[in-house]
């Protein structure tokens, strides 16, 4: 499917994926990758320009937004503030089924149980902390037994440590009901850890639909391999001369099937050679692969430290565990294993090292959801 608003502003270019019965899938990517319009297509709060979005068996174009038995939670709890939280729980479900108030009774007070909030059923919005409104909000989303969650952003709100506590939350109750849930947040950490696969989106264009650890351990081009993994992933441009990778900073020598590879897949010897701050470990100044550096800045992060690197003007980033007393401007010499570099063509941003393309796993099963 695709989204253009007027103005020709396209906001998410031919988009496919089929999500799994029971998957949780999270939306990641920067502000106006066109998540939310994503997610407000499938909540029906959008027309789509084109395509089709199917949930479950039935095709749900022309299906109006409260027929198509979601449920979406906000990053504004958009709770009633004068209803009290049982109200504000009940309430749609006492639109929108034929449900006894019973019935209804019995969804909420198990729902609000789920949640952690059955104390404070008869408070207004106004006496609950910022998590307490969330639990609502999402409870209030639970009681309508949906067939799938939309979630855009429903922590953002929280403090971070709040935030860490209701991701696992919210993980736990989504194993407990196994609902299908998509979930847009623009912060990496919070996809790669509670979500089944993640979804990159960037300028309205998939990136990438992989595991966590697929689209961590193997992005499918710069875009992915930038956007994911804190602190990002150091760059260096490089040329490929015999089986060598050449640059400013650095000389590598590959192995034969390695530089192979990088003549079949990439367009030209211009290259990007990536490497995470955790990969670079320390080695002998005169080995052959040694990168000779200053550290410029040594940050110690609780267990870890970040060395801030310079080699002959080019700086990255190292991440070390454990005590190490190095004084900032200390020559060090580091380097990596083949087996963690990605290697991308510069012209096209593609990873050379990674066979599946654009989009991992597109040839899954039939499934529940298809948009
Ligand atoms: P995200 O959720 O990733 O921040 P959005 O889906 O909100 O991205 O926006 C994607 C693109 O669509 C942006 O360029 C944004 O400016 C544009 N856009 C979003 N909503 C509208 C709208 N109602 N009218 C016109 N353009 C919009």
């Amino acid at each position: 499917m695709r989204k253009v608003y007027e103005g020709d502003i396209v906001a998410v270019e031919d988009f496919s994926l089929d999500i799994e019965d029971g998957e949780f899938i999270t939306v990641v990517g920067p502000s106006g990758s066109g998540k939310s319009t994503l997610l407000r297509m499938l909540a029906g709060l959008e027309e789509i320009s084109g395509g089709k979005i199917s949930i479950g068996d039935r095709m749900v174009n022309d299906v109006p937004a409260q027929d198509r038995n979601v449920a979406m939670v906000f990053q504004n709890y958009a709770l009633y503030p004068h209803m009290t939280v049982r109200k504000n729980m009940s309430y749609g479900l006492k639109l929108t089924s034929d449900l006894s108030s019973e019935e209804i009774t019995d969804r909420v007070e198990e729902a609000a149980e789920m949640m952690g909030i059955e104390d404070q059923l008869d408070k207004k919005p106004a006496g609950l902390s910022g998590g307490q409104q969330q639990r609502v909000a999402t409870g209030r989303a639970i009681v309508r037994e949906p067939e799938v969650f939309l979630m855009d952003e429903p922590l953002s709100n929280l403090d971070a440590k709040l935030r860490a506590h209701m991701r696992t939350e919210l993980q736990r109750i989504q194993d407990d009901l196994e609902t299908t849930t998509v979930y847009v947040t623009h912060d990496q950490e919070e996809a790669l850890t509670m979500s089944d696969r993640v979804v990159i989106l960037d300028g309205g264009n998939l990136q990438q639909v992989g595991t966590p650890k697929e689209v961590f351990n193997r992005p499918a081009n710069l875009f992915v391999a930038d956007f994911i993994g804190s602190p990002s992933m150091n760059f260096f441009d490089v040329e490929l001369q015999g089986s060598t990778l050449t640059g400013e900073a650095l000389s590598y020598e590959v192995s034969p099937e390695t530089r192979e590879r990088i003549n079949e897949r990439a367009s030209s010897d211009t290259l990007v050679l990536g490497v995470r701050p955790e990969h670079i470990h320390f080695t002998e100044r005169d080995s052959a692969d040694a990168i000779s550096a200053q550290l410029d800045v040594h940050e110690p992060v609780g267990d870890d430290n970040y060395f801030y690197l310079r080699s002959n003007g080019v700086e990255f980033t190292m991440r070390v565990m454990g005590d190490y007393h190095y004084d900032e401007g200390d020559e060090i010499s580091v380097t990596f294993d083949e087996a963690k570099m990605h290697i991308f063509d510069r012209a096209s941003g593609n990873n050379v090292m990674v066979d599946t393309g654009r989009v991992d796993e597109q040839t899954r099963e039939p499934t529940a959801q298809r948009t």
